[in-house]
């Protein structure tokens, strides 16, 4: 015996077996005789069961579980081993048989079962598969300028799909020819298995189902009526998309097998983060800052928005970290009018570098409010061992730098 490539095995007397396969670990064979497929197990180089089939066996297939199925007869049968010693022929008995099968036979009904399961995905019994099916959709992501997705755009996108084949017109054929009708089920898609306890409709391993084969396929496409291709669309993103969402543009997703109508393509917005305005939802946040004796004078700064300029009013005294809602000035709403607010978000900084003439003028402010260093905490916690307090410090005393008085934590 010897193992001519990965299928083909010589067997005693010199046969050629152009299958083998795997059941339960076992390397079995498969050769034809006459109305009957033969099972041998290659290990021990004997007959392992004889199964008579309806006429002559033109094709034996293996499946991609490594199980066979023979064509006889215009019928598939598929055609698992049994355990050795079990009667081959089916006799009235089996026939009349109970659906539950004996306990010695449950075993290689099972296995049998289990390749038809794995060979068929199941039994149908709903006609032929048809070869034109509808085309899987697709996602596609698309990066955006917050300044895009607010006001909307126009982007070229390109993406990798599969269209009609244009030298077929999805029908997969060559020029001038045909499918024809699968042999094995006569066009129906379908086979009826008389193996076993039952009958049952089972999907034509022949033909996948479609009952019809192509006997010579495009060359473009090899018979699958679409080819790949890479195309290019310019998709109209509405203003007011956020980051997440998804654009469905119908029918521009890839077509199906056969050349079928082609499924849905979705492309999902990503927002590239804006190095001034951060968005919550509609509203865009940015931070302003306002100079020290503007704040406490009231002030009316102007910013750049998304578009255009716009001044706002801090009012006199205003604390830094306070927030100024700007109506109208966030990102337009997706699908109805209106808009969401800028919130500016206001630093008010302590001067760092100080002229000699404004460390006086200063000094005269913090005077006539009549600041001093003796300032007192105004509150603490405890963490550990550590005091931490806080403590209010005049805006000149700040500028000008101060110090102040340290006190026993136990007298607050
Ligand atoms: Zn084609
Ligand atoms: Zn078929």
């Amino acid at each position: 015996m010897n193992v001519d490539g990965s299928s083909a095995i010589t067997l005693p007397g010199g046969d050629r077996a152009p299958l083998c396969f795997t059941v339960d670990g076992r390397l079995l064979a498969a050769t034809t005789e006459g109305s009957a497929v033969v099972i041998w197990d290659v290990e021990e180089q004997r007959r392992l069961d004889v199964v008579p089939v309806s006429g002559p066996v033109s094709v034996l297939a293996v499946t991609d579980r490594g199980d066979i199925a023979a064509v006889a007869d215009g019928q598939v049968v598929l055609l698992a081993h049994r355990s050795p010693g079990d009667d081959p022929q089916p006799g009235p008995d089996d026939v009349e048989q109970p659906p539950e099968p004996a306990a010695d036979q449950t075993r290689p009904f099972q296995d049998f079962q289990r390749i038809m399961d794995g060979f068929l995905g199941g039994s149908l019994g709903e006609g032929p598969r048809p070869r034109v099916r509808p085309g899987a959709d697709a996602i596609l992501r698309l990066e955006l300028d917050l300044q895009e997705s607010a006001f909307g755009v126009e982007a070229p996108i390109e993406f990798d799909t599969a269209v009609v084949c244009a030298a077929c017109a999805g029908a997969g054929t060559a020029p001038d020819t045909h499918p024809d009708d699968c042999p094995a089920c006569a066009g129906r898609g379908e086979v009826r298995m008389s193996e076993g306890a039952g009958v049952a409709p089972r999907t034509c391993a022949y033909c996948q189902g479609q009952g019809i084969l192509i006997p010579n396929p495009c060359v473009t496409c090899e018979g699958d009526g679409r080819v790949s291709t890479r195309r290019a669309l310019t998709v109209k993103i509405p203003a007011g998309v956020e980051d997440g969402m998804r654009i469905r543009l119908a029918q521009q997703g890839e077509v199906g097998p056969g050349g079928g109508p082609p499924g849905d393509l979705y492309v999902e917005i990503h927002e590239r983060p804006h190095n001034v305005f951060t968005r919550k939802n509609d509203d865009l946040h940015c931070r302003v800052t306002v100079p020290m004796a503007a704040a406490a004078l009231g002030t009316q700064p102007t910013i750049q928005t998304l578009d255009g300029e716009v001044t706002f009013d801090v009012h006199p005294g205003e604390q830094s970290g306070a927030t100024v809602r700007i109506a109208g000035k966030g990102v337009p709403h997706l699908h109805r009018s209106g808009r969401g607010d800028l919130i500016a978000h206001l630093g008010i900084p302590t001067p760092k570098f100080l002229t000699a003439y404004e460390r006086l003028t200063l000094m005269e402010f913090a005077t006539h409010r009549a600041e001093n260093a003796a300032v007192a905490p105004s509150s603490y916690t405890e963490h550990d061992l550590d005091v931490h307090v806080v403590v209010s410090v005049p805006m000149a005393l700040a500028a000008l730098g101060t110090s102040f008085v340290r006190q026993e934590p136990r007298q607050w």
